[in-house]
């Protein structure tokens, strides 16, 4: 690794208006690479077309430039690995599950079970459960029979092993693959892939070296990086910053309206006053104060973050 350039990346699915909660990872994502002076990354994630909207894409643009979150490729700007836009690139993800398929390692999936959470970031709180192997050894024929019925899905058989890593922030994490993350969809049966194999293919296809993200996504790493392996690629650094909640302990999300950062600039808000928020909520500030993107990358250091997640009072926001 030494040397090589550090590659990061803001990877938000345009399914709404930035709240402070995507701000919050962006800033630590954008803090981690410019600290390390590298190149970050623009990618749009919206393979889910139900609920993804281009006004939402244009918006984001337009938050990050208002923001100062700057980056160097991006699907406003290009760069060398464009399309930056995942709607663009499903040949690229179809080709991997090629790749996966003819190692033995991929089978079809009749089971009703809700495929739309498949292509969604899964999120903490959210029980993904362990795939109980139904379609796992169906026969030639069993599948001919069933697919007369339904399209299937596709299904990554996982290896039965220990899959661990380190953590930025949250340290050692390991995982008993087959137990407790168990079989995973790469496709849904109604041909979308899923979240979990495109941001890996783009990921990799990217020359990310470098993934910072909510720790709602710390689960997800594990069937990652073992697609990482599957495509014979070197997995990046994960990083997981903690979630922002209200005093309540409940997570902050596109429910709270008021944290929107169309909200946020209406009520007067300036970037140099959330990043003095947050920063001082993470403890990186000992007083909230306004903070400009240069300062905090002069106080930002990974072994300064917090791992709880970070209590934030509503009230503040009501001005
Ligand atoms: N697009 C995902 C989301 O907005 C983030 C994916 C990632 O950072 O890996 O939840």
């Amino acid at each position: 690794m030494e040397n090589q350039e550090v590659r990061g990346r803001f990877a938000p699915s345009p399914s709404g208006r930035m709240h402070l909660g995507n701000v919050w990872a962006m800033l630590v994502a954008w803090l981690s690479v410019r600290k390390q002076g590298g190149t970050m990354i623009l990618r749009m994630e919206d393979l889910d077309i139900s609920r993804s909207k281009q006004v939402f894409a244009d918006q984001i643009i337009e938050d990050l430039k208002w923001l100062g979150l700057t980056y160097e490729e991006g699907p406003d700007c290009g760069g060398a690995f464009a399309p930056y836009i995942q709607d663009q690139r499903r040949q690229y993800y179809e080709n991997a599950m090629q790749q996966v398929r003819e190692q033995g390692l991929l089978y079809p999936c009749y089971c009703s079970r809700k495929d739309l959470a498949a292509v969604r970031a899964p999120h903490r709180g959210e029980n993904i459960g362990v795939y109980p192997g139904f379609c796992r050894g169906l026969t030639v024929d069993e599948q001919k029979i069933r697919a007369e019925k339904k399209k299937p899905a596709t299904r990554f058989l996982m290896p039965d092993k220990e899959d661990c890593f380190q953590d930025l922030n949250y340290g050692l994490q390991c995982s008993d693959l087959k137990r407790e993350v168990g079989d995973f969809i790469l496709r849904r049966a109604d041909g979308i892939h899923a979240y979990q194999l495109a941001v890996v293919v783009d990921d990799a296809l990217m020359g990310v070296t470098e993934v910072v993200r909510g720790a709602d996504l710390l689960s997800s790493t594990h069937r990652q990086r073992i697609l990482y392996e599957a495509l014979g690629y070197e997995p990046p650094v994960f990083g997981h910053v903690p979630l922002l909640v209200g005093r309540d302990g409940r997570r902050m999300s596109k429910r709270f309206q008021s944290l929107d950062l169309g909200q946020l600039k209406d009520g007067g808000w300036t970037p140099e006053e959330l990043w003095g928020l947050l920063l001082f909520e993470a403890g990186f500030l000992d007083h909230e104060e306004s903070i400009t993107l240069q300062e905090a990358i002069e106080i930002f250091s990974w072994d300064l973050m917090k791992i709880e997640d970070l209590q934030i009072d509503l009230q503040h926001f009501e001005r």
